[in-house]
This record gives structure tokens, C-alpha cells and sequence, in this order.
């Protein structure tokens, strides 16, 4: 007995691994796949270059969104633009029918980071923008991967949908919160998505959930030393409001975070201002925690409006929750990026990390990461957050990132604009690229890991009340700001 239930065992451990091999090894698909990222690698780069160079702010993207629309175009995706009223939102798709493999996109840079492709800190003439958070890599990989999927689709004769989700403004947590809204990724079976990283790892893990929001206070305009008391200043109001917020701090969960900016205190200082306006993000780990801040926050802003005699309203810009995990996709993506293998760099792109380290707070293990990092046991909780988050609760969604960019380097920094800029962040991209559409093509060939997925995500969201903080029927704004 004590033999038969050995070789059971052993037995059993040797399907399982025969399994998971399966999944970890090339199929005629990705080998189609890659075969067409390896003769577009120079495109590829190209339409990088592009984006990095253009550095259009969120909902401004307008020549970035066309340079990935025209090579999916080309490349035979059928293109929706305008989406969810937002003129530089798209969705291209290959294929029909089911399972619709979706994969997201972004494009936009950041203000205030001009830099060169430099290992010094040197600002770029001609913008004021900088891709700060690689969305130029972002938008170019995914864009690589879902017609590198499609070329395997086609030349298979595989069922299913490629979708690539161009979205907007992900800075300011706009595009994918209103493409959402709209239900376009409501018959999406699953979506993958990447961001450039200093390291290579398939992402299992949450985010925080995230409110946008301005409060506007009107009161009375008048001379400021002749007829003061004939005044009632909105700047007082949005400072009192300030103050009220900063004692609330101490009674909110400890993982929230709470932070501001005054975008209009009025015009000069011998004018009671008559208008102000406060711009805030709350953040915590769980949503229902930033409803709690919302709640509160707005009391204070009422009573400071009170206080003044002024009057106050708000607008909520954005909400987007926290990340929702999904264990067989994280499983799925890190199999594949061990398939595939992470970034190498030469001992110039080494010694180019390495100078844009010096400004920075060290040691570091590393100039540049050139391991896969393992999957984490439990679901890690990052600090940031992002509008992937409201996806993550329609349809099962998967991440990953790939070593992109100096290895320790803060986020939205001039270190990520330099690199994405040069090969390093182009070996990033291209990691990412191969991963996303070799996972695309597994959830297309392989139902078990769609199944696994859905099962993972309904299990997870079970008796969740999704609750958006945007009132219904609010359009994107036209702008930031
Ligand atoms: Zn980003």
C-alpha cells in the first residue's frame, strides 16, 4: 500500500508538472508571434520614438493615439474612435466572436518632465512634457503585441477577437474610467496589461483605490483695504477647508492618503476673492474606505463654507478602484515571461543606468534588472493607483512589468524619460510585447486558463457592490483641468 500510494503520489506530481510545462512551452502560435515581432522590431521602435518625442498630455494625445491607430490599421484592425467621448480613445479589434482577449494601451506623458534621452538631467527644447511613466513604451508593446496576435490568428485560423483598448489620460485616472462607464469592456473575456517597471515581474497585487475631485467655493468680491467687511472670501473658505482636512487625518485608516492643491486662490491680493478652488485626491486600499473620506471631506468643505458665507460644490473628476487580482492570469503571464526571458543590456546601457543612479539615494543591487522576480505568494499592495483598477472589477485582468528603465529609479521621474528614450526601454517594451501576446494567444487556444480565470475573478468580487463616486451620466471632461 504504502508503494502504490508513493508512486501515486509521484505520479500525480509528474502530470502536474507535465501541465504546467505545457503552458511554459512555445506553440506554433507564439512562435508565429514572435517570428512577426523579431521583423517589426525596428517599427516597433520607430512608433516608440514617435510618442516619446510627441509628449502630448492626458486627452491631448491626438498624433501619439494616431500613430497606433494607422500601424493597427494597416495592419487589418477595424478602428472605433472617439470612444466614450473622448476624441483620443480607440478601440481596434481583429477577429470574432468569442473569447475576446482584450489588451489596454496608454500614451500619455506628463507635464513638467522635459529630459533628453541623457544620463544627466538636461530638459528637452521644444516641450515642457516628459514620458515620466513610459507610456510611450506602454502604448507601443501593447500595440506590437495585439498585431502580433492577430498574425498568429490569422495564419492559424483561431477563433476569437484581439482587442486593443487605446486609452486616455491615464494620469489623471480619466480614459479607462469612462470606457468603462460606457460598458466597453463589459463583453471582454479577458484583459492583459503591462507598465514599464525597474524590474521584470508578473504583477499579483492591488492598488489603491483612487477619487478625483474639486471643490469650488464663490463668495463676494471686493476692494480688500477700502471695504473688507463688505467681502466674503472663497480663499479663506478653501483654507479653512484645508485645515479641517488636515485634522481629519488622524481618523482616517492608516493606508489612506489624502493630497491637495489650490488651482485658483484668487487674482490679487487687493481683491477679496470671490472664487477658489481646491483640487484633492483621496486614496485607500479598499473603496469603501474612500466613499468614508468622501463622506467626510465634504462635510468639511460644507462647514468651511459656512464659516466664510460662502457657497461650495464639487466635482468628482475620476474614481477608480483598487486593482482585483487574478491569481491564474498572474500565473499564466509569469510562465510566459519565463518563457520568454528578461531584458539583457549591454555594459553602455549598464553604464548609462548606472550615471542617472548618482543623483539618487543608493546602494542599488543593480544598474539595470536583468532576473524575472518570482510571483508573490499573496497579493502585494501597492501604493499608487491606476484607472486598470475599475477593468480589474468587469473582467478578469492581468499585469505584468518589464525592466524598462534604472533599476530603483522613482516614478515619474527624469530617469524613466531618459531611458524610455533610448534601447533600454525598448528592450523592456519588446519583453512586454512577447508576453502579452503570448498570453493573449494561451487564453485564445487554451479555455482552461479562461475558465480558471473567470473563477479566480468571480469568486473574488462575490457580494461586492460596485460604487462609482461619478454621478451617472457624467461625461469625460474635455480637458485636464
Ligand atoms: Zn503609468
Amino acid at each position: 500500500m504504502i508503494g502504490t500510494k508513493r508512486f501515486c503520489l509521484l505520479h500525480w506530481l509528474i502530470l502536474f508538472c507535465g501541465v504546467v510545462m505545457a503552458h511554459a512551452q512555445m506553440t506554433p502560435q507564439k512562435t508565429a508571434a514572435n517570428e512577426w515581432i523579431k521583423q517589426n522590431e525596428a517599427k516597433a521602435k520607430e512608433v516608440n520614438q514617435r510618442i516619446w518625442n510627441l509628449a502630448e498630455l492626458g486627452l491631448a494625445e491626438h498624433q501619439s493615439s494616431q500613430a497606433l491607430m494607422d500601424w493597427l490599421e494597416a495592419n487589418g484592425f477595424a478602428i472605433e474612435r472617439g470612444v466614450a467621448d473622448m476624441p483620443t480613445a480607440f478601440i481596434a479589434s481583429f477577429g470574432s466572436g468569442h473569447p475576446i482577449i482584450g489588451i489596454l494601451a496608454e500614451y500619455d506623458a506628463l507635464p513638467g518632465l522635459s529630459q533628453k534621452a541623457s544620463p544627466v538631467r538636461e530638459e528637452r527644447e521644444g516641450s515642457a512634457n516628459g514620458h515620466a511613466c513610459g507610456h510611450s513604451i506602454f502604448g507601443t508593446a501593447s500595440t506590437t503585441a495585439a498585431i502580433a496576435a492577430r498574425q498568429a490568428l490569422a495564419s492559424h485560423g483561431l477563433k476569437g477577437t484581439v482587442r486593443l483598448y487605446g486609452t486616455p489620460a491615464e494620469e489623471t485616472g480619466i480614459g479607462k474610467i469612462y470606457m468603462a462607464k460606457a460598458g466597453v469592456f463589459n463583453d471582454c473575456d479577458a484583459v492583459l496589461h503591462w507598465h514599464a517597471g525597474d524590474r521584470t515581474r508578473s504583477s499579483y497585487g492591488t492598488t489603491k483605490a483612487l477619487v478625483s475631485l474639486k471643490y469650488t467655493f464663490r463668495g463676494l468680491a471686493a476692494h480688500a483695504s477700502r471695504s473688507p467687511h463688505e467681502g466674503k472670501s472663497a480663499l479663506d473658505a478653501v483654507e479653512l477647508m484645508n485645515v479641517g482636512a488636515n485634522f481629519l487625518r488622524e481618523h482616517l485608516p492608516e493606508d489612506s492618503r489624502m493630497h491637495y492643491v489650490i488651482t485658483d486662490g484668487g487674482g490679487q491680493p487687493n481683491v477679496v476673492p470671490p472664487a477658489a478652488q481646491v483640487w484633492y485626491y483621496l486614496r485607500a486600499d479598499k473603496h469603501s474606505d474612500v466613499e468614508y473620506m468622501f463622506q467626510r471631506l465634504t462635510d468639511i468643505a460644507k462647514g468651511a463654507a459656512l464659516m466664510t458665507a460662502t457657497t461650495v460644490d464639487w466635482h468628482v473628476d475620476s474614481d477608480t478602484h483598487e486593482i482585483l487580482p487574478n491569481l491564474p492570469l498572474s500565473q499564466l503571464i509569469h510562465k510566459n515571461l519565463e518563457l520568454i526571458g528578461p531584458p539583457k543590456f549591454t555594459e553602455e546601457e549598464k553604464s548609462f543606468a548606472r550615471k542617472t543612479q548618482e543623483p539618487l539615494k543608493g546602494p542599488f543591487k543593480y544598474a539595470l534588472a536583468e532576473i524575472i522576480e518570482p510571483l508573490p505568494n499573496e497579493p502585494e499592495k501597492g501604493k499608487a493607483s491606476t484607472d486598470v483598477g475599475d477593468v480589474s472589477w468587469m473582467v478578469p485582468t492581468g499585469g505584468l512589468t518589464a525592466a524598462s528603465y534604472t533599476f530603483g529609479a522613482p516614478g515619474h521621474s527624469w530617469q524613466i524619460v531618459a531611458c524610455t528614450g533610448t534601447t533600454i526601454g525598448e528592450k523592456g517594451m519588446l519583453v512586454a510585447a512577447r508576453a502579452l501576446a503570448y498570453s493573449a494567444l494561451d487564453l485564445l487556444t487554451t479555455p482552461e486558463w479562461l475558465k480558471k480565470a473567470k473563477a479566480d475573478f468571480e469568486q473574488r468580487k462575490a457580494g461586492y457592490d460596485f460604487i462609482s463616486l461619478i454621478p451617472a451620466g457624467q461625461k469625460a471632461p474635455a480637458k485636464i483641468k
